[in-house]
Formats: structure tokens, C-alpha cells, sequence
């Protein structure tokens, strides 16, 4: 595996201090920008790697949440007129488990959990005997492109994502990292207003050449859509104002002479699957009734799948997995059983995952800790929109791609684009999008 040499984050951080919000409502919050900037490796490489163009700003942005039907002239005119204009990919799937730590993991890492670490949103944490988020910045076990970028070009990467738990899986990654600020109670994320203000603060402050950006409201909003199963108004008033605000970002880099430099890879993380409020399984229930199953597992609730960990004495393993495994499967809404092996999930999955139906959610410990009608996790929600654009001479126009992607190819493509080896990385780089 890849291993990043002499670098140790912890001896080169430099925090730039938050600026104090003005009182002055937007305006004053949209100044208060936070951002970690770590120094540049004072290590000389032996070989430095080198872009394939010495003028090349590359931006992932990740419109989390985004179901590919929603890429279309209507509800996201911006979007599909970048997909229009480079290269479009038609069978673009997330990796299981479809929630955004893993594909976030995956798009920076191009490995598989059980090699970068993060198989889900929620795992059952064995030593502490609870379930818990995967927020910590010690949980990705793999080299990330935005350190390797930085570490191996020398070159300036930046992090600007939404979400609290994302900041926090990928704090010390980056060069600068924007902390994301104001959150939006309850859902620890911050309005795609104040994202992409904080965007192009980060570009005009800092120039990163390799940007990762989390655009978090089409997956706030989808969640908690209470608007009804079908209308979804907020929800679809939220892919408008994010295609608006990413609008208004193509404007900032014209006017600002970057569009010749940009290439634009956009995809989500994960698609939304909607369930009406009778339709939630619920395991723990389930195994609570069963003296055969009863305090032998840890379950994680990840929305559209939960994984099983045991943790009864280890001679009763098997049997206990055994009739696990009968229990769940005949739960209304499961829909298919795996072993963390089958998805290359790695250890922190526990023993045993569990997807639910379209149209279904789990919803654990107790049938009340998962309210929200907007689930993903499942394998309706693996489809996502993907496509590479941007204003780059290197960018190949009016492209339409059938062969499979996922979100493990984002970093290999990355790496490819900045000259840097990737042959490790499970996933494989988008070549066709260029011209090289
Ligand atoms: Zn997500």
C-alpha cells in the first residue's frame, strides 16, 4: 500500500484564527470563514511528480445526495449544462454502503473500505461497546489524493465540505481546510450559501490546485423533506438553489480568468430513497425476542442498511450468526444479507449487513430513532450522477460514457491528472475525459 513518507500533520499545523461575524445578518456570516492551512512540506522529494499541465486547478464537488434523474435542464440548468459540455458517465454507481462517509472515503482514497477503513456512516465500535460515527480523523487508513497532492507535488489542496462529520474524517488531509460554519441545528451542516461562499473565499485566498468540496442541502433537505413522499418541494427547491450557487461559482471563475483552468469532476455520493412512516424495520426488536440472538449483537443503524457485530462469547459465534441470519431475512422490507467480505467492507462492519427494500428504512435501536423519511444505504441508492467538465483545454466536450464509474475512480483520476502513481488504488482513472 501506498504510504505517505515524512509527513507527520501534527508538526505543521497552523490554524488561522475564525473571523468574527459581523452582526450585519449574511453578509457578516458569510465573512466568517475559518480555515486550517497546513505548511508546505519542507522535505525535498527525490523525484517530484508533476502535473500533466502546469495550469490545471481541479475541483471535485460532490452534490451530496443527488439522484441522477435530477441532472436534467429543469431542476439543475447549470449542472447539466457542464455535463452537456464535457464528458457525461450514464452508469455511475456509489460503493456499498451508500452513505457519504465511505464515498467521500472512496473518491479520496480509490480503495475499498476494507483497505481505507470506512465501511459506513455508523459502525459498532467493539472496544467501546456503542455504535458511533466515523468522524475521527484517524479513521481513513489509506493515503488520501489531498494529502498526496500536497506531500508529493508540493502543491496547495484544499477541503471545503458542508458536513461537521466530513471535517472531521478529513481534518489534517488538506493543506486548507475550511471549517464548516454556520451549522444548520440538527443536521451539523452548513447551507450550500455559506459553502460556496467559503468556496471561493478558500480559491481566491489560497489558489489550491486540488479542490474537494461537499455541498451538503440536497441530502439535508431530501432527509427531512416533510412536504409528502411524492411533492418533495423542499427537496427539489434545494437541487435549484445548489445548481444556482454552483452557477454563480462558474461565474466567480471566469471573472476571475481560472475557468481556462479548471477542470470540474461532479458527482454525489449516493443517491435518496423515500419510505412512508409504516414501512421501517426494526432488528434490534427483533433479536430482543429471540433468547437465541438477545444482547449477542451490536447493531449500527446506517438508514437504508444496518451491519451486525457480535459480541457474545466467542464459542457461541456461529450459531448465533446462523439463526441471525434467519431472523433479519424474514423481517418485512429486508431485502438481501451479506457478509462484510461480499462487499469488501473490512472488520469495522461487524458480521453481518443487512439492505432494505425501495421504499423501506431501518430503524434502530428503536422503531422511533429513525423518524426521517429520506434513507439511503440500500441498493436503490447506488446510481449517482457523475460527469467531468470545466474550461481546461485538456477537457473533451460533448461525451457521452456508458462503461461503469464509482466513486473509488475519482482519485485515481486525480492522482492521474497530477502525475502521481495509482496502480494501488482498487478504482481506475476516467482517461476517456481528457484529452492527454
Ligand atoms: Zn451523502
Amino acid at each position: 500500500m501506498c504510504q505517505i513518507e515524512g509527513h507527520d500533520s501534527s508538526h505543521d499545523l497552523t490554524t488561522i484564527s475564525r473571523r468574527t461575524a459581523l452582526a450585519a445578518g449574511g453578509a457578516g456570516l458569510l465573512a466568517a470563514v475559518g480555515a486550517t492551512v497546513l505548511g508546505t512540506p519542507a522535505t525535498a522529494w527525490a523525484q517530484p511528480a508533476r502535473p500533466v499541465a502546469d495550469d490545471l486547478d481541479v475541483y471535485v464537488i460532490v452534490t451530496d445526495g443527488m439522484n441522477p434523474g435530477e441532472l436534467n435542464p429543469a431542476q439543475a440548468p447549470t449542472l447539466n449544462r457542464w455535463a452537456d459540455h464535457g464528458t457525461r458517465y450514464t452508469s455511475a454507481q456509489a460503493h456499498m454502503i451508500a452513505e457519504t462517509l465511505p464515498n467521500h472515503t472512496a473518491m479520496m482514497t480509490g480503495v475499498f473500505p476494507d483497505r481505507n477503513g470506512v465501511p459506513s456512516n455508523s459502525i459498532w465500535d467493539h472496544a467501546a461497546g456503542e455504535d458511533r460515527t466515523m468522524d475521527r480523523a484517524d479513521d481513513i487508513t489509506y493515503p488520501t489524493v489531498l494529502e498526496r497532492v500536497r506531500v508529493e507535488t508540493g502543491l496547495t489542496t484544499a477541503s471545503v465540505l458542508s458536513k461537521d462529520y466530513l471535517h472531521g474524517i478529513f481534518g489534517g488531509k488538506a493543506s486548507v481546510q475550511w471549517a464548516p460554519f454556520p451549522l444548520v441545528p440538527i443536521t451539523d451542516h452548513s447551507l450550500d450559501e455559506f459553502t460556496v461562499e467559503a468556496l471561493k473565499r478558500t480559491v481566491t485566498d489560497h489558489n489550491p490546485r486540488f479542490t474537494f468540496v461537499n455541498l451538503g442541502d440536497m441530502d439535508r433537505f431530501g432527509h427531512m423533506d416533510l412536504t409528502g413522499y411524492s411533492l418533495r418541494a423542499a427537496r427539489n427547491q434545494a437541487v435549484w438553489n445548489s445548481d444556482h450557487k454552483l452557477f454563480q461559482f462558474e461565474q466567480f471563475l471566469r471573472d476571475t480568468g481560472r475557468w481556462e483552468h479548471s477542470v470540474i469532476i461532479v458527482l454525489s455520493d449516493h443517491s435518496m430513497d423515500w419510505s412512508v412512516p409504516e414501512n421501517l424495520i426494526s432488528a434490534q426488536s427483533a433479536l430482543d425476542a429471540d433468547p437465541a440472538l438477545r444482547g449477542r449483537f451490536g447493531i449500527a443503524q446506517n438508514g437504508g442498511a444496518d451491519t451486525f457485530t457480535f459480541i457474545g462469547n466467542p464459542a457461541e459465534r456461529d450459531a448465533a450468526l446462523a439463526r441471525l441470519r434467519e431472523v433479519v431475512a424474514a423481517l418485512p422490507g429486508v431485502r438481501s444479507l451479506y457478509t462484510p467480505e461480499e462487499l469488501r467492507l473490512g472488520d469495522r462492519a461487524g458480521d453481518l449487513v443487512a439492505t432494505a427494500h425501495q421504499g423501506w428504512r431501518f430503524s434502530d435501536p428503536t422503531p422511533v430513532s429513525n423518524p426521517i423519511p429520506g434513507n439511503h444505504g440500500h441498493e436503490v441508492t447506488l446510481p449517482i450522477p457523475f460527469f467531468i467538465s470545466g474550461g481546461h483545454r485538456i477537457v473533451r466536450h460533448g461525451q457521452v460514457i456508458d462503461r461503469p464509474v464509482t466513486t473509488r475512480d475519482v482519485a485515481p483520476t486525480v492522482a492521474h491528472l497530477f502525475g502521481l502513481t495509482h496502480d494501488d488504488m482498487d478504482g481506475s482513472p476516467a482517461v476517456e475525459a481528457f484529452h492527454l
